[in-house]
């Protein structure tokens, strides 16, 4: 069956030293405490992962994700970082289509498709976001216009291909805000996604997908969330930056 998966995207924070820090609490931790049928991935800023890929690599349940990689395999292309790259780095996974990234780097989902195919060329794992603005959720056709992200990103992929990604719903209006989704409008939004991956790829694709929730997760409400029959783990922001709640957070199964 799918996995479960807590995944915690630092974003653009930490030094190397508060990097080196954290990492290696949240490697202490996650060995000593969480159970090892959770996957505990960080995504820390690229120019760390060499050296925290380091630490995460001896915790046999434990993951070292980019935040983001190149569509381009190699060559002319200026400050980018590809994906063959960060396999030879020993990186896991690579997060892709964060909402920060479609706002504000204007990622769009064709260009987004070019990035998971050359992910998994590169056999590492993305982790896919999706997600819609409050005014889309105010709005009719939320559910409709999540599932397109995943239609126009993802679904020219094969079955084996498709396989191979994780889903992180982020609804925009819950980044960073404080205001979480409740259980019921995340468990709401993952059945109709996997309704939506079952349709495509049928049901056995579909229920071996994970599908994270990610937007204000913190320690006191993943366990709630976490309960949720379609909620199989969380992608982490704020929260992640803390050893000790990042961890909670992991152990909320
Ligand atoms: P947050 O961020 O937990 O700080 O809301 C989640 C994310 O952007 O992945």
């Amino acid at each position: 069956m799918r996995k479960k998966i807590v995944a915690g995207n630092w974003k653009m924070n930490k030094s190397m030293e508060e990097a080196l820090i954290l990492a290696s609490e949240v490697v202490h931790m996650v060995k000593d405490e969480v159970n090892t049928d959770v996957q505990v991935i960080i995504a820390p800023p690229a120019l760390y992962l060499t050296t925290l890929q380091k630490h995460t690599e001896a915790v046999a349940n434990m993951g070292i994700a980019a935040q983001n990689c190149s569509n381009k395999a190699s060559g002319a292309y200026t400050g980018e970082i590809s994906a063959s790259m960060l396999k030879s780095i020993g990186a896991t996974h690579v997060i892709l289509g964060h909402s920060e990234r479609r706002q504000y780097f204007n990622e769009s989902n064709e260009v987004l498709a070019e990035k998971v195919n050359i992910v998994l060329e590169n056999g590492l794992t993305p982790i896919f976001c999706c997600g819609e603005t409050l005014e889309q959720r105010q709005a009719e056709g939320f559910l409709e216009f999540v599932a397109s992200q995943l239609t126009d990103s993802l679904f020219h992929l094969s079955a084996e291909e498709f396989g191979k990604v994780v889903i992180a719903y982020e609804p925009i209006w819950a980044i960073g805000t404080g205001l979480t989704a409740s259980s019921q409008q995340a468990q709401d939004m993952h059945a109709y996604l996997r309704g939506h991956i079952a349709g495509k790829y049928g049901q056995e694709v579909a229920d071996n997908t994970s599908i994270l929730y990610g937007g204000s997760c913190n320690e006191k409400n993943a366990e709630e969330l976490f309960a949720c029959p379609d909620v199989d783990g969380g992608l982490i922001g704020g929260a992640s930056l803390k050893s000790r709640e990042f961890t909670n957070i992991a152990k909320s199964f």
